[in-house]
């Protein structure tokens, strides 16, 4: 089982668009990963802290044998031996989980922000019911032109293929020929139904 998932997971293959960098300094692609990796016949740490692991072939990222055969996904293990490393190691974990916050991400206050500049440009607009329907028009646009869309996003858009990508092509089924088709294989469930319906009606009258 280890073997397996360290083969599948943690073995790293570097690849264009994925960690294959332009070196600015050689123009040389570069894995921005630092692949290949250091190899070393033992796990060691030094005077500095400096440390690695155990290493026999040098494009195997490191992992965490327990988390490996007990999650079976890709892990990383992190030493941690001074304060400094401590403290980088906790803001990124932190940043992770609580998502970053991108531009368009406090939607409230792009609202506040496109409200305020409205009020102070636009008294011309007379009623409150106007300023209302003005206002979710407006805050419409503000979300449209502040949104960040995701490049996939934007080719099913333009290519037609609407909002989600499925496997399978759906139809409907509708519950009265479906219950049509029932009846016809298993007739003795009639007055089942009958008396479903009636339950069903009496509840909508
Ligand atoms: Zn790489």
């Amino acid at each position: 089982m280890e073997k397996r998932v360290a083969r599948s997971k943690q073995l790293h293959k570097c690849e264009i668009g994925r960690c294959l960098i332009i070196d600015p300094r050689t123009g040389n692609l570069r894995c921005k990963r630092r692949a290949p990796f250091q190899i070393s016949n033992d796990d060691y740490i030094n005077e500095d802290g400096e440390w690695g692991l155990k290493r026999s072939y040098k494009f195997m990222n490191g992992f965490v044998r327990p988390i490996t055969v007990n999650v079976r996904c890709n892990n990383d293990g992190k030493l941690l031996t001074n304060g400094n490393e401590t403290r980088n190691v906790s803001f990124y974990i932190s940043k992770y989980q609580l998502k970053v916050q991108g531009r368009n991400f406090n939607t409230s206050a792009v609202f506040a922000k496109t409200l305020a500049y409205h009020r102070d440009h636009s008294d011309y607009v007379e009623t409150l019911q106007e300023r209302q329907r003005l206002f979710l028009f407006r805050v419409c646009h503000a979300m449209n032109r502040e949104q960040e869309l995701a490049a996939p996003m934007v080719m099913s858009y333009l290519m037609g293929w609407g909002d989600m990508y499925r496997s399978h092509h759906y139809i409907p089924i509708y519950w009265t020929s479906f219950v049509g088709r029932l009846l016809e294989a298993f007739p003795s469930l009639k007055r089942y139904v009958i008396l479903f319906v009636r339950r069903v009606f009496a509840n909508i009258y």
